[in-house]
């Protein structure tokens, strides 16, 4: 048995895969929020590279990755499929884990599958400067570097609470040469407008989107990127899973059940999406469960319903599970987790009855966390440790019930730059946050009824 299965460089895949192609019920389409009419592609040219546009709205089941792309691809992909052999022992389960490790990429998770492509259409496109926002980092330093060989002027709009408290990845940022601005800034009217009324404002993702989104729209040189929930986010990921189909058939299994922890579902459908189209296509009796925190739990107690992507409203409006876009999550630690909608495609997915969702206390995950790293080796990024609990849960489940199942799931990334995390955890001080359906009314019941 092998322990971990590795694919050579000329097997990284030549296509992503659109899953649109092969949905029945499709998504619902963004919308103006001024208008409520359809959006255009026209609409979103002043804020995206054209490609990228043409991407989101595209309908073709395979979309070619550019081979300026899949070279800097090589730099870590393929990446290896690991079967959790040390995990299944301490577990004493009959399942088969198996894992693919997203965390080996240079910046420590699957991030740069999708910041790499976004930075070559633009500079295709002869854009000079990127603009985005980040939260705790993680997208942040995956533009920086993809920026960084595409030779494009990058503004990092990062949360000013994590600007100053998580330097890690501002340094990670500023290594690869961008110009990452703590947010609300003075930069921008957004910012100005924040700051005249709270000069001590610590910013949110929302205020940060807004600086960044101002910036791309107010300069023809300058365009704004994403790092999760749209639709070219997600296709760009299936590399994930494209590469885990090949080497699942090298080791002679096929996956009973996939699992991806969800922030917005880009690591969720890279690697869900290539199994769910042979349930979808082939009738496969495969489960695919998506891993959120109880406490932002947007597709286990969220609406299904149109919404804002940012918390100040100037983005499209998007059909989404949501928990409203001004939904205050608890501070949790995945904070890549704590976004408020999910992506249309897997809420539409979701709606459909396609794919499982399980919410988990934030204990759980650490405890799942700290297991997998006495086992594995790797300490996992909080946000990955969402799928190591459902993983943990399916496999103890698999033994009570003393059948043999194949589980895979998606490594998004390592922990070694959220240690404070795993401190906080260590000493006892970190716990579980109840959410009231009150609470969640209290940002949905006002959301605009389009659905
Ligand atoms: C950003 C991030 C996530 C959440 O984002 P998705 O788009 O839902 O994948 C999960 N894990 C890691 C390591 C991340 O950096």
């Amino acid at each position: 048995m092998l322990k971990k299965i590795l694919l050579s460089e000329n097997e990284i895949p030549k296509q992503w895969y659109n899953i649109v192609a092969d949905m029945v019920n499709k998504p619902l389409p963004p919308l103006n929020p001024a208008t409520k009419e359809v959006l255009s592609a026209e609409d979103l040219e002043p804020i995206f590279a054209k490609e990228l546009i043409q991407q989101e709205m595209s309908q073709d089941r395979w979309i070619d990755i550019p081979e300026e792309v899949r070279e800097l691809y090589k730099i870590w992909r393929p990446t290896p499929l690991v079967r959790a052999t040390g995990l299944e022992k301490a577990l004493g389960t009959p399942a088969h884990i198996y894992f693919k490790n997203e965390s080996v990429s240079p910046i420590g998770s699957h991030k740069l599958n999708s910041a790499l492509p976004q930075a070559y259409y633009n500079k295709k496109q002869g854009i000079k400067r990127l603009t985005t926002e980040t939260g705790a980092g993680q997208w942040g330093a995956a533009l920086s570097f993809a920026s960084s060989v595409f030779k494009l002027d990058l503004e990092v709009y990062m949360v000013k609470v994590s600007y100053e408290q998580k330097p890690y990845r501002r340094m990670m940022m500023q290594t690869w040469g961008a110009n990452v601005i703590a947010s609300p800034s003075n930069k921008t009217e957004s910012g100005r407008s924040i700051l005249a009324k709270d000069p001590n404002n610590s910013g949110s993702l929302g205020i940060a989107i807004s600086e960044a989104v101002e910036m791309a729209a107010k300069d023809p040189d300058t365009r704004y990127t994403l790092g999760s929930v749209l639709n070219h986010v997600s296709l760009h990921q299936t590399v994930i899973g494209l590469e885990s189909e090949k080497q699942m058939e090298i080791a002679g299994e096929y996956p009973d059940i996939v699992v991806g922890c969800f922030g917005g579902g880009s690591n969720f459908s890279g690697i869900s999406f290539p199994f769910l189209r042979h349930k979808i296509v082939d009738g496969k009796g495969i489960r695919i469960i998506a891993s959120e925190p109880a406490s932002c739990p947007k597709l286990s107690r969220g609406k299904f319903e149109y919404d804002f992507g940012d918390s100040v409203g100037l983005t499209p409006l998007l059909p989404m599970y949501t928990l409203g876009h001004d939904f205050q999550p608890a501070d949790i630690h995945a904070g890549g987790l704590r976004y408020h909608g999910a992506g249309t495609i897997v809420s539409q997915l979701r709606k459909d009855g396609l794919i499982e969702v399980q919410a988990i206390p934030q204990l759980e995950t650490f405890e799942a966390g700290q297991l997998f790293a006495n086992t594995e080796g790797i300490i996992p990024a909080p946000e990955s440790t969402h799928a190591i609990a459902t993983v943990i849960r399916e496999a103890l489940k698999a033994k009570e019930e003393g059948v043999q199942k194949n589980i895979l799931f998606c490594l998004s990334g390592h922990g070694l730059i959220d240690m404070t995390a795993y401190d906080q955890y260590l000493t006892g001080n970190m716990s579980n946050y109840k959410l009231t359906d009150e609470e969640i009314s209290k940002t949905t019941d006002s959301l605009e009824k389009l659905v």
